[in-house]
């Protein structure tokens, strides 16, 4: 895949949500059907054909997408991999017995919760989301997963912020296509 390209289709938008904030739009990958099939089979072949460091077995049960965007990139890969998909979702919006998970945010901290019978002791779990920022919200997935005896076998990202160092906080390795500085 063309780095470059899916570099430069994203659009960075000064002061949003809030003033100081860059924010870096991935929606321009996909509104074209060609980007976003080849951003999906650029995460699915990295998956189905590079051992990940530590768990060269690579049989993945779930896929965990994270609230909201991770939502549109997770089912999709779930599928091609004939895995399960669950989501990571905010307070209150998931029905059923949920575990909980906090982190921080820029200001004061937020939570995160999945379904308590979402992830089996022993399965392997991948966690997908758009972008890794500070990893405070990748984190908490983790820690989701952790909680129901998964184990986290890579984070994906299409975008890495480095200069946070977001990779640094999580339990297992990262894969982002664009790295950011
Ligand atoms: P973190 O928890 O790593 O600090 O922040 C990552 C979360 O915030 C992700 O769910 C991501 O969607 C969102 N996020 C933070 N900054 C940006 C940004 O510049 N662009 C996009 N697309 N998402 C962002």
């Amino acid at each position: 895949m063309d780095i470059e390209y899916i570099k430069s289709q994203l659009t960075s938008h000064p002061d949003f949500p809030k003033k100081g904030i860059v924010f870096l739009d991935i929606f321009p990958l996909l509104r074209n059907p060609i980007t976003f099939e080849t951003l999906i089979t650029h995460f699915v072949h990295h998956l189905t054909s590079h051992t990940i460091p530590g768990s060269p077995s690579k049989k993945i049960d779930a896929v965990v997408g994270l609230d909201a965007r991770g939502f549109l990139l997770g089912p999709i890969i779930a599928l091609r991999l004939g895995a399960a998909f669950v989501p990571v979702r905010k307070p209150g919006k998931l029905p059923g017995k949920c575990v909980s998970a906090s982190y921080e945010k820029e200001y004061g901290t937020d939570s995160f919760e999945m379904q308590a019978d979402a992830i089996q002791p022993g399965q392997s779990v991948i966690v997908v989301d758009d972008l890794i920022a500070t990893g405070g919200s990748a984190k908490a997935a983790g820690e989701l997963i952790a909680k129901q005896g998964g184990k986290t076998l890579e984070y994906l990202f299409v975008v890495e912020l480095l200069f946070l160092k977001g990779a640094d906080k999580l339990d297992a390795p990262i894969y982002s296509i664009v790295k950011s500085e």
